[in-house]
């Protein structure tokens, strides 16, 4: 019984990657449309993948299954508060043309609308408004969560609470988000009221993104970090708000933004073709574009998800992929942490293409959960050479001496006993692991990487 009712799911094996096209390894694939009280799930270890726009191994499970959730996608209801259920495996973006019109925004978003609902539950992903809002499980009222034994409980903050903290950050590894209740925000418009301000080295850059007196709700800072010596870390910081109507002059409708062509890398570029001198000149130019522009009007989609126009983006660092390194360490110290990671890349003469800061406000009750009060750094860098890798390792060794921590769905890297000094809660998030998965059925490679399988 239980096998004919797995009949409308696809099943084969391939080689899969993150999204940095560096870490890959090979799984067998499911489709399912439902998760109902009568899925069974496939033999073996298994863990849900979303849109695999995870960079690092989060969303793989070598030898395994993965639950590919991309047609596991439903709006099944908007209140007119703004209070959104959908299953889990619905994008962003499908979320943003469903509620946009009808005035409602997500509260938090990544620099992608193509992730799932899921996917954002799994990493605690957090937006360009975490000093002031929080990350997005802070607006999640409730999910359904599918067990290994097949059982599927309703997680919040108040029901089944450890287990809903255990969820958020915890990649996948407690089971499968399946219905989702989201809190919404009402905006006026599909448009972002910005501000951008020149930074003309790193301290000007990090002076600005700690500036208490600018209210705007979303704040990020890029950062040229190929400039020279008196230009080290100059860059843009680029703040916003939801505009009103009364800021669009000649805009006739409110929530219609003009259709963007889109761009799509059809090859992989050739190796190597993204070195320290291309990042080099795209710094520069990116800088030159973008400084003085003071205040302007930016639909939404330009400003939150500037990559979304180039499909396939990834791509262009050629077929050994890239990393993403992305950290957090306070406040106080980011001048001297962020300057001496930034130096060690420089003095290895490997470019980043791009570097972003962002400030976070304080963490929230989830042991994995990434954000923690301080300032983030994002950057992009080739995997040119085994080299990488022990560059990677020291610059982990800064981020934990300084306090900092490195976030998962970006990783590739790290090593089990760094894992452990940046993520001191982790016993925590094992104890509900033990209860709610005791033979380790959700699994994935992050997961052996950083032996949280080490039961
Ligand atoms: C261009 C770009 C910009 C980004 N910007 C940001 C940013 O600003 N802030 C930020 O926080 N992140 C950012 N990210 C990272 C991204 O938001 C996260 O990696 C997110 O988890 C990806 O969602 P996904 O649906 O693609 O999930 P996947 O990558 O497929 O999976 C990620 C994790 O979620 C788990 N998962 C997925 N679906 C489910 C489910 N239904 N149930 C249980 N577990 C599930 C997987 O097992 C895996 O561990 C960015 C990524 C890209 C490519």
């Amino acid at each position: 019984m239980k096998d004919n009712l797995q009949s409308n799911i696809s099943k084969n094996r391939r080689l899969l990657s993150g999204w940095g096209n560096f870490s890959k390894s090979t799984a067998s694939l499911f489709y399912p449309e439902t998760f109902g009280a009568e899925y069974t799930l496939p033999q073996g270890t298994c863990l849900a993948r979303g849109l695999g726009r995870s960079y690092g191994d989060a969303a793989l499970n070598e030898q395994g299954n993965l639950l590919m959730t991309e047609k596991f996608g439903r709006i099944l209801d908007l209140t007119p508060s703004g209070v959104l259920t959908a299953t889990a495996g619905s994008s962003l973006e499908e979320i943003i043309r469903y509620c946009l019109p009808k005035g409602f925004f997500l509260p938090v978003t990544p620099g992608t609308q193509y992730v799932t609902l899921g996917g954002c539950i799994a990493a605690d992903v957090h937006g360009k408004n975490h000093h002031i809002d929080g990350s997005f499980s802070r607006f999640v009222e409730k999910f359904t969560l599918m067990l290994c034994n097949g059982t599927i409980v309703t997680c919040s903050p108040e029901v089944n609470a450890p287990l809903f903290h255990a969820t958020v950050g915890g990649m996948g590894l407690t089971g499968i988000i399946l219905e989702v209740v989201l809190r919404l925000i009402p905006v006026e418009t599909a448009y972002i009221r910005t501000h951008y301000r020149n930074a003309k080295d790193l301290s000007h850059n990090l002076e600005l993104l700690s500036d208490r007196s600018i209210e705007d709700r979303y704040s990020v800072s890029w950062v040229d970090c190929r400039a020279g010596r008196k230009n080290f870390g100059r860059g843009v910081l680029m703040t916003g708000r939801h505009a009103g109507k009364e800021d669009l002059q000649s805009i006739a409708d409110p929530f219609v933004i003009p259709r963007k062509r889109e761009i799509s890398i059809p090859f992989y570029f050739p190796d190597g073709l993204l070195n320290s001198s291309t990042a080099r000149l795209f710094n520069a130019c990116f800088y030159a574009a973008n400084k003085n522009k003071g205040v302007h009007i930016k639909d939404y989609a330009g400003y939150f998800y500037p990559l979304d126009t180039v499909k396939y983006w990834n791509r262009v660092y050629g077929k050994r992929g890239f990393i993403q390194y992305q950290f957090v360490v306070p406040e106080d110290s980011g001048r001297r942490s962020i300057g001496k990671i930034l130096q060690h890349i420089s003095d290895e003469k490997r470019g980043s293409f791009l570097a972003v800061l962002k400030r976070f406000g304080p963490g929230n009750d989830a042991p994995l959960s990434f954000p923690k009060e301080g300032i983030t750094l994002a950057l992009d860098i080739p995997m040119r050479d085994p080299g990488l890798i022990s560059l990677v390792e020291k610059l982990d060794r800064i981020v934990a001496d300084y306090g900092g921590r490195v976030y998962l769905a970006k990783d590739s890297l790290l090593s089990p006993e760094m894992f452990r000094e940046m993520y001191p809660r982790f016993n925590e998030w094992l104890a509900v692991k033990r209860e709610y998965d005791p033979h380790c059925r959700f699994d994935s490679d992050l997961s052996r990487r950083l032996a949280l399988h080490d039961l």
